[in-house]
């Protein structure tokens, strides 16, 4: 007897599941049985009744069945879970230095075969988040494996996500299921220190996906003449302006957040770095104003970056997103200094490479600037995209020079 109930998809919408795409959309289910519960672990078979893949299914949602393995033998058990979390560090110890950096995503969703799960690391703590009825239901075993091959000092689940209202699920205040997390964690990036609060912090409390473009920014400041200014819109933690500040000595840097409390994390960074704390400015500020006021004035920057928030969770969102992405470039272009670099980033799933290009390129035609490409990123080593399922290819960073 199966030991999963049998969802039966419809004739002809099988064969993007045989390939390795992990979603069944509910138009693809010919016949569910009554009463599965959202999250219910199921076996998916084709109109012939042959096995096509396991997973959870959720009655309220599009995305009604994420698909976790097409092993018709492999049970969704606390040894499933080890062996996808191993896999998935496996890839991390190969891919980073471990030993100057000690904070990466260690699960990517659907990029690393665990959809609806997010884990960061930092420095021994995992920061755990659920955005699915199947992975809530699936925490213990899930939680298990993490601690037998990460044996972490802390485990704390950040369901305090918007994203998980999709799957009928309410946000949950963030809840330690395992350990104590250090007070002032911190953590090493390349070399560089980060305090992180994976309590209150944005998302899980640091942005790894950036790892990459900070290196390649330190090559481009780091010729820059002496007394040059970086301008670090949505600049979070300053990240990107430690990096700089490390390349560069001399270089200034001005963060603008709107939340304080990020801004205040970036202050220590500086200190927890020994970079020269006058050299750097911060702004409480909405970005879009500040930029609009500080259009007006006459200082420019050798370095402009914008790394706004997702503007689009959903395709529905996509025109307005890209409307939004011209207007901010719109505001950011006129305060690059002629000759300078300006590094603008999308983080938005459903806006594609060539969209995000598009109102870049639109937002210099406009303003009737000269725009050269110079490097183009995506989502970094520790945020895999199973090319299979494109969707996970979320982020897009342009390296620009602006001139006139
Ligand atoms: N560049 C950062 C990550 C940016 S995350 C890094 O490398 O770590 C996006 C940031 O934008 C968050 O810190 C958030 O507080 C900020 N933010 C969101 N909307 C904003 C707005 N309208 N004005 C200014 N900051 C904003």
């Amino acid at each position: 007897m199966n030991e999963y109930p049998i969802i039966k998809i419809r004739a002809g919408r099988e064969w993007q599941l045989k390939r390795g795409h992990p979603w069944l959309f509910s138009g693809g289910i010919a016949t569910a049985p009554k009463n599965l519960t959202p999250g219910a672990l199921v076996d998916l078979h084709d109109a012939d009744n042959n096995f096509v893949a396991r997973g959870y299914y959720n009655p309220k949602t599009d995305i009604a069945v994420r698909v976790l393995t097409r092993n018709p033998a492999e049970k969704i058990d606390t040894a499933f879970f080890r062996r996808k979390v191993q896999q998935a560090y496996d890839l991390r110890r190969l891919s980073l230095n471990l030993a100057t950096t000690n904070v990466f995503r260690l699960l990517h969703a659907e990029g690393d075969f665990l959809p609806g799960v997010i884990a960061d690391y930092f420095a021994g703590v995992i920061v755990l988040q659920s955005h699915t009825a199947g992975i809530d239901r699936l925490l213990e075993p899930l939680t298990a494996a993490l601690q037998e091959v990460l044996q972490p000092v802390a485990i704390l689940l950040r369901n305090d996500v918007a994203v998980r209202t999709r799957e009928g699920l309410t946000r949950e205040e963030p809840r330690l299921l395992s350990g104590e997390i250090p007070a002032n964690l911190a953590v090493k990036e390349n070399g560089y220190l980060f305090a992180v609060d994976p309590w209150k912090g944005q998302k899980t409390g640091f942005f790894t996906d950036q790892r990459d473009k900070r290196v390649a920014l330190q090559r481009y400041v780091a010729n820059l003449p002496s007394g040059a200014k970086m301008l670090n819109c949505f600049s979070y933690t300053a990240g990107f302006s430690v990096y700089a500040a490390a390349a560069n000595p001399t270089l200034q840097t001005v963060n603008v957040d709107q939340s304080a409390g990020a801004l205040e994390i970036a202050r220590q960074n500086f200190a927890l770095n020994n970079l020269t704390a006058a050299a750097h400015s911060y702004e409480v500020a909405d970005a879009f104003k500040w930029l609009e006021e500080k259009g007006r004035e006459s200082e420019r920057y050798e370095v402009v970056i914008l790394d706004p928030p997702a503007f689009a969770k959903t395709h529905r969102e996509k025109e307005r997103a890209l409307q939004g992405y011209t207007r901010l470039n719109k505001l950011g272009l006129p305060l690059v200094k002629p000759g300078g670099l300006l590094i603008t980033c999308s983080c938005s799933g459903s806006v594609g490479l060539s969209d995000f290009e598009g109102s870049v390129r639109e937002a210099a035609a406009a303003l009737g600037l000269n725009i050269q490409m110079l490097e183009l990123f995506e989502n970094g080593l520790d945020h895999p995209v199973n090319l299979v399922a494109p969707e996970s290819r979320y982020l897009k960073v342009l390296f620009c020079r602006i001139s006139q």
